[in-house]
């Protein structure tokens, strides 16, 4: 297990991306986040479709420009906006593997091309050395050298998150955004394609932030875990630990809402359902984001935001006035 406090590679500090929609309407998707993934960590970002998951990885990696706030490296800042040779620079360090193997690789391009592109864009222009690396990282994936002069659309959906795989790691990042890599396949294959990763993370030395909303998948694969909810993070610690005594009540009903494949472990869980819908993130009001569905919200709740803050005696935050 990583001790991420003693060696964070990456930081983000508040950090916030608004979209403005117009008519004095702002949707605030990823709102004061502050999260830190250590040195070979897997950190775990949990939480309903709507939570902001997506967009916190995407403006981490500046896929996105940030609002405010800022985002950290090995303990620098990157780019407030990215230019096209920040691109080139961090996109050395640090990549994404996308949620949908289908429409992320260009159909017009062979898979040779496609897991080659980084490589050739970083000024790699030895095609016979790029044609070496891309064999040997097909083969890494669990394909085969002469998949290179096939099209996408040849392969099925877990070969084609293989190749997306390929595409991310053959610049040799040292940070990887996945973006909820399984939820778009069959589950018959889902389970290849997690071991796979965890082989990669075991033999490249790997820091991940795995965004899904399969709890216990992420409990599975992760070190530590984050639950977001509208934009904020509500619980944050150990991914065991978070999933089997859960103290922030969004995390609770997440939790407990959410299947577990395992009888015996499933058998000894709170069973808990998850009322209502995830309420619009536009012009969010003051108090506690969770306030409209919370079973167990106070007055103070729907006036004041609590902050993110660490629990006495565990290794823990929670966002959540029953701690304050
Ligand atoms: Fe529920 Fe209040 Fe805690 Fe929010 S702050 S989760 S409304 S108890």
């Amino acid at each position: 297990m990583v001790n991420h406090l003693e060696v964070p590679i990456l930081e983000t500090q508040n950090l916030t991306r608004y979209f403005d929609i117009g008519k004095k309407q702002v949707v605030h998707a990823v709102d004061g986040v502050s999260i830190s993934v250590g040195e070979k960590e897997i950190m775990g970002l949990v939480g309903e479709s709507g939570s902001g998951k997506s967009t916190l990885g995407k403006t981490i990696l500046g896929l996105h420009n940030k609002t405010s706030g800022s985002v950290s490296f090995r303990g620098q800042a990157l780019p407030q906006k990215y230019q096209s040779k920040d691109f080139q620079k961090w996109s050395k360090k640090m990549q994404m593997i996308f949620q949908d193997p289908y429409s992320s690789l260009n159909p017009r391009m062979t898979v040779g091309e496609i897991v080659g592109e980084g490589l050739r864009l970083h000024s790699e222009s030895d095609a016979v050395k790029v044609k070496e690396r891309v064999a040997d990282w097909l083969s890494k994936v669990g394909l085969q050298a002469d998949h290179m002069s096939r099209y996408p659309h040849e392969f099925s959906g877990g070969q084609r998150q293989r190749i997306g795989i390929a595409r991310a790691l053959i610049l040799e990042p040292e940070f990887i955004v996945c973006d909820e890599p399984i939820s778009a396949l069959d589950v018959s294959v889902q389970a290849q394609v997690i071991n796979l990763l965890g082989e990669l993370k075991e033999t490249m030395g790997l820091t991940m932030l795995f965004i899904a909303h399969d709890l216990s998948m992420v409990r599975y694969v992760s070190d530590r875990m984050a639950v977001m909810y509208l934009g904020s993070l509500m619980e944050v610690g150990k991914a065991n630990e978070v999933y089997f005594d859960p103290k922030h009540p969004y995390t609770e009903v997440l939790i407990g809402s959410n299947p577990e494949p395992d009888p015996k472990v499933e058998r000894n869980r709170p069973s808990t359902a998850i009322q209502g819908e995830i309420p619009s993130p536009v012009n969010v009001a003051p108090g506690c984001r969770f306030a409209s569905r919370c079973p167990k919200v106070m007055e103070v709740c729907l006036q004041t935001t609590p902050e993110l803050l660490p629990l006495k005696d565990i290794d823990r935050s929670v966002a959540c006035h029953l701690y304050l």
